[in-house]
């Protein structure tokens, strides 16, 4: 019997890590531009890490991590998201001793037991910012708009950016009692997750996608209602720094997130081209995160994005094509040892994309492949060329050939170390 991957896990072929690679280095580059430093940390944590810092009752912890006992006894988990090892190793590292604030951006795989389908998978790449250290609203906008701008930098449409403030721990939790008062009068009409919800977390019913409870959300109370003076004017400035950098954004009131660590500004960014798995990246503060985790009480804000999502919402955007500079064409035994080292003399050379047919393919054949991989110049290396020492290089855009001694046909490609 054939063995085939896990369910909700993919391969990815060179003709997707080709598109990959092109958004990673792009991401690499604007992290890197915006004063942000990667970081890599471990697949798998310990797996109090998450429930302490995602949250006991969220689905995340409850249902969907993949978690085992080591032999050693501890339970561990492959992680489900990169913000708590981020902040884990921050504190292990003792970073904001380094810098007031740290600003650490991560590209890597996240899993979660999830149902599969378009969208979302059981490991999925996930690209994101932490910034730790800033409480102010100046330093929300720097992680939204950064966000907002990736998106839009890659010509990904119909972006639509949803903002919502859901105040301090405090805050919360006088709008949860309200939220729960409100809800009792219809515990009746709630799904069996809700119920649940109702008594373990009652803000992630504002998430629901059931479509009766939809209706009886749009009266519950309004989380903004709680906030205290300074929460809301914190909220207000966010908005008015965004509306100077012309970023577009609605409010909406229930966008509470699914993790428990929020505190103050939470954002999405979401898109109606690539189907029902909406949402593009998602992010907020967590000023009480780092404490939490045994480190000093700092202010912190960051967000996450999913990669496939992204690739998805680029994929027909900009087809990049196979492309490659010299194609090396042989003929007969000798002929193909000096194209091999030919290849090896130019590939030493970062930077020429040279190739060589590997399969004794006839003559027209070898053209057909240089044709098709667009290739700027042909070197011809017939049994006739090498019975006189020679190659022929042949300049694709003009027709024009010339004849060259063998051992120094690499020194005609000036192409190396010129980008
Ligand atoms: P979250 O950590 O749940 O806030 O997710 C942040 C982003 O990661 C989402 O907006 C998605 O783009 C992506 N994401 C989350 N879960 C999945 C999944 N199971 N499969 C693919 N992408 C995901």
């Amino acid at each position: 019997m054939k063995i085939q991957s896990i369910k909700g896990m993919y391969d990815l072929l060179p003709q997707e890590t080709k598109n990959w690679k092109q958004i990673e280095s792009i991401l690499h580059k604007f992290f890197t531009i915006h004063g942000y430093g990667e970081i890599r940390t471990p697949n798998v944590e310990q797996t109090k890490l998450f429930k302490r810092i995602i949250g006991d009752e969220t689905d995340i912890v409850t249902k969907e991590m993949y978690s085992w006992d080591d032999r050693n006894g501890d339970n561990i988990s492959l992680r489900p998201e990169l913000t708590a090892p981020t902040v884990r190793a921050f504190i292990e590292h003792n970073l904001s001793k380094l810098n007031k604030n740290t600003k650490l951006y991560y590209i890597g795989s996240a899993f979660r037991r999830e149902r599969p389908q378009k969208g979302r998978q059981r490991q999925f790449c996930q690209f994101g910012v932490e910034a730790i250290g800033s409480e102010f609203p100046e330093q929300d906008v720097e992680i939204i708009s950064m966000a907002y701008n990736i998106y839009e930098m890659l010509g990904i449409e119909n972006l639509e950016l949803v903002i919502n403030s859901v105040g301090s721990d405090e805050s919360k939790l006088k709008y949860s009692n309200e939220l729960k008062k409100y809800l009792s009068k219809y515990s009746n009409d709630l799904s069996d997750i809700s119920k649940k919800r109702y008594e373990n977390n009652p803000l992630r019913i504002l998430d629901t996608k059931d479509k009766k409870e939809k209706e009886i959300i749009i009266n519950a109370p309004n989380i903004l209602d709680f906030l205290t003076k300074d929460e809301i004017e914190h909220f207000n400035q966010v908005k008015r720094y965004l509306d100077k950098l012309g970023i577009p954004y609605s409010v909406d009131k229930n966008l509470v997130r699914g993790l428990d660590y929020y505190t103050m500004t939470t954002f999405e960014i979401r898109t109606d081209t690539i189907g029902s798995q909406d949402a593009l990246c998602g992010g907020g503060r967590y000023n009480n995160l780092v404490e939490k985790l045994g480190g000093k009480s700092i202010p912190a804000i960051g967000f996450a994005a999913g990669m496939e999502r992204l690739v998805m919402a680029i994929s027909g955007k900009e087809e990049t094509e196979d492309k490659v500079d010299i194609f090396i064409l042989s003929i007969g035994d000798l002929a193909i040892m000096n194209a091999l080292k030919i290849c090896d003399t130019l590939r030493s050379r970062l930077g020429v994309n040279v190739r060589m047919d590997l399969s004794r393919s006839s003559f027209k054949s070898q053209m057909r492949q240089a044709n098709k991989l667009k290739a700027d110049y042909v070197v011809i290396l017939g049994e006739d060329e090498i019975s006189k020492n020679i190659g022929i290089i042949k300049t694709m855009s003009s027709g024009e050939q010339t004849e060259v001694p063998l051992d120094t046909i690499h020194k005609n490609f000036d192409i190396a170390n010129n980008e």
